[in-house]
């Protein structure tokens, strides 16, 4: 067992951190505040080579993997779940086509994410399927004009990054619309231009403003029999891919955690009540050890969970070490969010303090991809069938 990081992600991890220092950092409350999609720091993403982290060399990324990336988005995160986001959504539409994808879909879509000139989105929730994923209504038929080709009807929901998208990995019922057999969805990819695809409702968010997140809606749309990704009835996939990305979703809840702890560490340092620092007081002490504690267990468990993803862990038996790590980390960030705008008082409530952002933003990350409940689900479904056990 060793703990430290190979040279080369330890100096990605440092590069990052500098990136992340001089670009993200000045951004993240103007981006928040005004909403609007940073394209600047999009372009200082791909400039270093960030895009295509979790794509392989020979497809023009670094192949650094999940681990890479989830030490580059917790780096982003301490200033901007925004800008970590948009790391994420490099690795979330293109899970699919990486682990069940053909080589043609791989060569036409997949180096254009990373070298920036395509971006996509990740098309599973709809209004009505959430958390329960069976329950989606987005169809796909035979298409009569063209053999093995589909036509799919349907609207998506808050999909993050839905507007600036040039393509989407989209699920849809193949059979039965009230079928609840899990074979029973399929992966599509399907193209922005397309005839038929259009971007609907832009949701007015609490929080991670700049990425849009909204509907998509699917009026009749020819895929052709090529963009299916992996088998008909291959519903396996979605999961496989989500399960793939729970340390990345939490490497934005253990970075949001380290951010706010710091600069709430500063703040008390500095902050004078009773004749001292309130970092003086043992209560005060005491609520950022427990933090501190509970950031170095979200990062093991991350960490962790990052190289079995890397390993091809990512099946049945280890999904409660991976959904562990997305839960504990993202709970985790509105736990030390909390507590930074608690440390800093009135001032932390206000928009002068980046807290305030930090406790909005943090929220997100125990709904997406799973909420915190669907993972618990799944970690006491490891136990009882005994996937975790310590016997
Ligand atoms: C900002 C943002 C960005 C998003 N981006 C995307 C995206 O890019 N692509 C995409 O497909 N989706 C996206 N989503 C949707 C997200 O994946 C869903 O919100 C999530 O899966 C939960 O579904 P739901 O909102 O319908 O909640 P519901 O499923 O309606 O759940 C509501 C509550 O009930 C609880 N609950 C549900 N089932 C159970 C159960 N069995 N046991 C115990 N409690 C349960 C949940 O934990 C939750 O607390 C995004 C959501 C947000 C907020």
């Amino acid at each position: 067992m060793d703990f430290d990081l190979a040279p080369e992600l330890e100096e990605l991890r440092q590069s990052v951190r500098r990136l992340a220092r001089d670009k993200v950092k000045p951004r993240a409350r103007e981006i928040d505040k005004t909403g609007e999609y940073p394209t600047d720091i999009f372009e200082a993403f791909r400039d270093a080579g960030l895009l295509g982290l979790c794509i392989p060399e020979a497809l023009g990324g670094s192949g650094a993997g999940i681990l890479g990336l989830a030490l580059a988005i917790e780096e982003v995160a301490k200033y901007s779940n925004t800008a970590a986001l948009m790391l994420l959504l490099t690795r979330l539409p293109t899970g699919p086509v990486l682990i069940a994808g053909t080589e043609d879909q791989k060569t036409k879509y997949l180096p254009g994410i990373a070298d920036g000139s395509y971006r996509a989105g990740f098309g599973l929730s709809e209004p009505q399927a959430g958390s329960d994923v069976m329950g989606m209504r987005t169809r796909a038929v035979p298409d009569p004009d063209h053999k093995d080709g589909w036509v799919l009807t349907g609207t998506k929901c808050w999909m993050s990054g839905v507007a600036q998208a040039d393509w989407y990995t989209v699920f849809a019922k193949t059979s039965e619309p009230t079928s609840r057999a899990h074979d029973s969805i399929t992966a599509f990819i399907v193209e922005r231009g397309w005839e038929g695809v259009s971007v609907g409702r832009l949701d007015h968010k609490m929080g991670v403003r700049g990425v849009d997140t909204g509907e998509l809606l699917l009026d009749g749309v020819k895929v052709p029999p090529e963009n299916v990704i992996g088998e008909v009835g291959g519903f396996r996939l979605a999961m496989l891919g989500l399960n793939a990305m729970r340390p990345i979703v939490a490497a934005r809840g253990i970075g949001l955690a380290e951010g706010a702890l710091m600069y709430a560490t500063e703040y008390v340092k500095q902050r004078q009540a009773f004749g001292k620092t309130i970092a003086d007081f043992q209560g005060i002490q005491w609520e950022i050890a427990k933090c501190a504690v509970d950031i170095e267990a979200a990062r093991l468990l991350t960490y962790r969970s990052a190289v079995m993803a890397d390993q091809g862990k990512f099946t049945k038996e280890y999904v409660p070490y991976l959904s562990m790590a997305k839960y504990h980390a993202t709970e985790l960030a509105v736990r030390a969010s909390g507590l930074a705008v608690q440390l800093l008082g009135a001032a932390g409530y206000m928009e002068d303090h980046p807290t305030e952002q930090w406790y909005r933003d943090a929220k997100q990350l125990t709904i997406v991809e799973g909420t915190s409940q669907v993972q618990l689900g799944l970690i006491s479904r490891g136990v009882l069938d005994g996937d975790l056990w310590w016997d």
